[in-house]
């Protein structure tokens, strides 16, 4: 008759790498959403300078429109000055003129940095492109590595979970196996800890003497009251 620490000592050689097969299986898709995360992040980047881009251009299209109108008014102040015998109102055009003549030079010299700005953008974006080839191609490679793991990882675990079936013994009842399970995730995978004398092996503790009365006739699950884990004697 198989006892209640042997049924779980052998659940226990199981699920040591079915843990690892499913912590496997969560790891590998969450790298690849990371991957593509990282590389929607460097395509909006390109988008965003886009952006700028266009907007710079636009900006750059008023101040040109705005400067022809400006042009057109000077000539037409210019025409007003030689016609004109009124000395104040020769002034006023001559002033305006003047005015008129700061404002264009001020708009162009901002139209020729909306310029510069752009072709900096525009050579930033094609760095950020060029990164972006790569990372894209670099992307592909391990996508297609992770499917091949991923199934890997899938096939192992499937055995795994068939071999766990064939092993689970009636000898456990469902608390035991729910306490089991709860400590194999909380305790990576190890949910066992072995007792040599006195001395819990995963943890190093000291155990009181009732508990190794306890664990010797084999009756209940003993834990470790340091790690929580199920105790089991060595050589046992
Ligand atoms: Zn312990």
């Amino acid at each position: 008759m198989e006892t209640l620490v042997q049924a779980l000592r052998a659940l226990q050689e199981i699920d040591r790498d079915l843990y690892k097969a499913q912590a496997e299986l969560r790891r590998l898709p969450a790298e690849r959403d990371r991957r593509r995360d990282e590389l929607a992040a460097r395509q909006a980047q390109v988008d965003q300078a886009r952006e700028q881009i266009t907007s710079l251009q636009l900006r750059v299209k008023e101040i040109e429109g705005m400067t022809v109108t400006q042009g057109a008014r000077i000539r037409k102040l210019e025409k007003e000055t030689l016609s004109s015998r009124d000395m104040a109102v020769v002034e006023a055009c001559r002033y305006e003129m003047r005015s008129l003549k700061r404002q264009i030079d001020e708009a162009e010299r901002e139209g020729l940095e909306f310029v510069e700005q752009a072709e900096t953008l525009e050579s930033r974006i094609g760095e950020l492109n060029e990164q972006l080839a790569a990372d894209r191609s670099a992307f592909e490679t391990f996508q297609a590595a992770l499917e091949i793991e991923l199934t890997e990882a899938q096939g192992l675990h499937d055995e795994l979970r068939a071999k766990r079936e064939e092993r689970m013994s009636d000898t456990l009842s469902p608390e035991t196996l729910s306490l089991y399970d709860r400590l194999i995730g909380a305790r990576d995978g190890e949910a066992m800890a072995a007792l040599e004398g006195k001395i819990c092996q995963a943890c190093y503790m000291e155990v009181m003497p009732n508990l190794v009365v306890r664990l010797a006739r084999g009756r209940d699950v003993v834990q470790c009251p340091s790690c929580d884990r199920i105790l089991y004697r060595l050589g046992t």
